[in-house]
């Protein structure tokens, strides 16, 4: 289990085929001010890719671009409304087909209000993830070992994940539901983008 650490673009051939778990870290919460300092991959072979974008960066990274866009590649996420903002406004990218197992969650662990990775991943899986660099700066010259073991650990679990909540969503008879909310998701970011951030444009009021 190594955490590979990349400057700007992923290397090519570094991922087995198949699913890809994708987080992103950034400046902040609102997406065209904050800007995307790294994203995390994880093939769920054991290994994490971290490639992080400078100041200033074009964002190119010619090889991390053809694995977002790939349409034959399942993107797993968790809470992807975000994630797929940010790649679409700093890549230009729409990284689907999308899996977001906070979606997943809530439409079967109707028993709680507790849908954040960290609770998912200890009731789930039994494992226990710090959350402890969440909120810190991922815009500097040099990331620390505890941010770079942070950021891999947000996709670690993602594969893991989607397994236990597939038997569930089968289980309740909600998979059909739970795909229609993953097709619509980069929608969602995309009416995030334009100006719709907070309204349901569902709601009578
Ligand atoms: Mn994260």
């Amino acid at each position: 289990m190594t955490v590979h650490f990349h400057e700007e673009d992923l290397p090519a051939g570094v991922l087995a085929p198949g699913p890809i778990a994708i987080d992103t870290e950034t400046m902040g919460l609102i997406t065209p001010r904050d800007r995307l300092c790294v994203v995390q991959i994880s093939d769920g072979k054991g290994d994490e890719h971290l490639v992080r974008f400078k100041p200033g960066s074009d964002y190119a990274a010619p090889n991390l671009r053809a694995v977002l866009a790939d349409p034959d590649r399942l993107k797993l996420y968790h809470f992807g409304r975000f994630d797929l903002a940010a790649i679409k406004h700093y890549m230009g990218i729409v990284a689907a087909p999308v899996y977001c197992t906070k979606i997943a969650s809530r439409l079967i662990r109707t028993y709680t209000d507790r849908h954040g990775l960290k609770e998912l991943v200890r009731e789930l899986l039994g494992q226990d993830i710090s959350k402890q660099q969440q909120s810190s700066d991922w815009g500097g010259p040099v990331l620390s070992d505890a941010q770079k073991d942070y950021a891999a650990s947000d996709v670690r679990y993602l594969h893991a994940l989607k397994a236990e909540l597939d038997k569930r969503l089968i289980r309740e008879g909600r998979m059909e539901l739970a795909q229609a909310c993953f097709d619509f998701l980069p929608h969602r970011a995309e009416l995030d983008l334009a100006g719709w951030p907070e309204i349901d444009i569902f709601s009578h009021m």
